[in-house]
C-alpha cells in the first residue's frame, strides 16, 4: 500500500513562502563558517545540528543571524541557492517564489554591492535550473524593524537588473510586533507602480489588525502567514470573498508558538471557510522540516482530506506570480499528475455539497430518521461522491485513525438507513 509520504513525494509542488537564508543546512553552514573564518558556538556538524534545534524565539533569531554572518562572498549565495534548488528537485517542487533579505547582505549594512548579490543568487538559480529543471523567482523583503531601509530596497527592486533578474514582488518580513504595515505604505505604493506584486507577511505574531493593515495600506495581493485572520469572522469572509491567498506554514507556527499543536492550527478551518490556502515551509532548515513534511502534517495532523490536499497543491500554482501562459500550462501538468496519483477529482467536491456539515453530523450521531429527507434530496452523483469519499477514507493510507473511524461510522449509518437497497450494496464493495 502506498504510504502518505510516498503519495506526497509523487505530487508535483509549488512553494510560495520560503526564506533562502532559512534553507541553509547545518553541514553547509559549518563549511561556510570555516571558509570565511566565522567562529560558531559549537565545534562540529553534529553539535551544530543540535544547536539548530532552537529553544525560543531569541535563539531562532540568533541562528538566523549566524547564518547571515557566514554568508559573505558571491559564491556563498550561489551555493545556497543551488542547494535549495537541489532540495526542490528531491521533493518534486517544480517552482518556488523565494524570499531573501537584501539589506542584510548588501549595501551600507551588508558585505556585497546589491548588483553582485543579485547576480550571485541568479548564478545559483541558473545552475539549479540547468541541472535539475527547477524554476525560481524572487520576493526580496524589507526587514520591518529597519523602516529606514525601505526606500533603498524599493530602489533596488525596481531597477532594470532586478526586473530582468527574477524579482516579482516586494516582501515584508521581520518582527511584526511594533512595526505595523502602515509604516511601509509609500514603499509598497512605489513598488506596485513599477509593476511589482505586494506580498507582505501579516497575521503571524499580530492578530487581524495587521492583516487588515496589509490589505488596506499595502494592497496585499497575497499574505505571508495570515493565519490569525481566523480570529475575525469578517476578515475570514473578506479573504474568502476576495480570494486573497494565504501562505500557511504549519510547522513554523507550531515551533514559534503561534499555535500549541497541529491539531490547534486553523489550516483546515480556513480552508473550509473558503479561504485560498497554500502550504509552505518558511525556514525549513531551522524548523527541521521540508515542504513534503508540511504536506504530510496537513493530512495527518491538521485533518485535511487527500482531496483538500489536492486543492491546496493546485492553489499554490494559481496563487503564484507566474505569467500566462506559463501558469495555465503548469496547472494543466499538475492536474494531470494529481489525477494520476490521487485518482480523478470527484465530480463535486463533497465539502462543497449543500448542508454537508449537518448531514455529516447526523450520520455520525446515527440518527438516520433525521437525515432521510436530506439524503433523498441529494442528486445521485452527490450521493456517489459521498460514498466514494467515505470509501477512500476507510481504505486509503494516510488518514488518521479517528478520521477512518468516522468514515466507517458514516458508511454504517448509510447502510442501516438504506437497508438492502442497491446503494447499500455499493458501500460494501
Ligand atoms: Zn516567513
Amino acid at each position: 500500500m502506498t504510504t502518505l509520504d510516498q503519495i506526497v513525494a509523487m505530487l508535483p509542488k509549488v512553494e510560495l513562502h520560503v526564506h533562502l537564508e532559512g534553507t541553509v543546512q547545518p553541514a553547509t553552514l559549518f563549511e561556510l563558517a570555516q571558509k570565511n573564518g566565522v567562529s560558531l558556538p559549537v565545534a562540529d556538524v553534529e553539535a551544530l545540528r543540535a544547536w539548530y534545534t532552537f529553544e525560543d524565539f531569541d535563539h531562532f533569531v540568533e541562528i538566523f543571524m549566524t547564518i547571515c554572518e557566514c554568508l559573505q562572498t558571491p559564491d556563498d549565495f550561489a551555493r545556497i541557492t543551488y542547494e535549495y534548488g537541489q532540495s526542490m528537485a528531491r521533493q518534486n517542487i517544480r517552482y518556488a517564489e523565494v524570499t531573501w533579505s537584501p539589506t542584510t547582505h548588501a549595501g551600507a549594512t551588508g558585505k556585497l554591492p546589491w548588483e553582485d548579490l543579485l547576480a550571485a543568487i541568479n548564478a545559483g538559480r541558473e545552475r539549479a535550473r540547468r541541472e535539475f529543471g527547477v524554476e525560481m523567482r524572487w520576493i526580496p523583503d524589507i526587514v520591518r524593524c529597519y523602516p529606514d531601509t525601505a526606500s533603498t530596497v524599493v530602489g533596488w527592486l525596481t531597477s532594470p537588473e532586478a526586473r530582468s533578474g527574477g524579482v516579482v514582488a516586494l516582501g515584508l518580513g521581520g518582527p511584526e510586533v511594533g512595526f505595523p504595515p502602515e509604516l511601509f505604505t509609500d514603499a509598497f505604493r512605489q513598488a506596485r507602480e513599477h509593476g511589482l506584486h505586494s506580498n507582505p507577511h501579516a497575521g503571524e505574531t499580530v492578530g487581524p489588525e495587521s492583516i487588515w493593515g496589509a490589505i488596506r495600506s499595502l494592497q496585499a495581493e497575497r499574505l505571508g502567514h495570515g493565519v490569525r485572520a481566523v480570529e475575525d469572522p469578517d476578515l475570514v469572509a473578506y479573504l474568502a470573498g476576495r480570494q486573497i491567498p494565504l501562505e500557511i506554514c504549519p510547522t513554523s507556527n507550531v515551533r514559534l508558538g503561534v499555535y500549541e499543536s497541529y491539531a490547534a492550527h486553523p489550516l483546515r478551518r480556513l480552508l473550509q471557510a473558503g479561504v485560498w490556502v497554500t502550504i509552505n515551509s518558511d525556514d525549513p532548515a531551522l524548523f527541521e522540516t521540508t515542504l513534503n513534511d508540511e504536506y504530510v502534517h496537513a493530512v495527518q495532523d491538521c485533518g485535511l482530506s487527500l482531496d483538500q490536499l489536492r486543492q491546496v497543491g493546485l492553489n499554490a500554482v494559481r496563487a503564484s506570480y507566474l505569467p500566462e501562459p506559463d501558469k495555465s500550462h503548469m496547472l494543466a501538468v499538475f492536474e494531470a499528475e494529481y489525477t494520476r496519483v490521487l485518482g480523478p477529482r470527484p465530480t463535486q467536491n463533497v465539502d462543497d455539497l449543500p448542508d454537508l456539515e449537518s448531514l455529516w453530523d447526523n450520520l455520525l450521531s446515527r440518527e438516520p430518521e433525521r437525515i432521510q429527507g436530506q439524503w433523498r434530496d441529494l442528486a445521485a452523483e452527490e450521493r456517489e461522491a459521498i460514498f466514494a469519499h467515505l470509501k477512500r477514507m476507510v481504505s486509503e493510507e494516510g488518514w488518521a485513525p479517528a478520521q477512518r473511524q468516522s468514515a466507517q461510522a458514516a458508511l454504517d449509518a448509510l447502510d442501516s438507513l438504506r437497508g438492502a437497497g442497491s446503494d447499500a450494496d455499493r458501500t460494501r464493495t
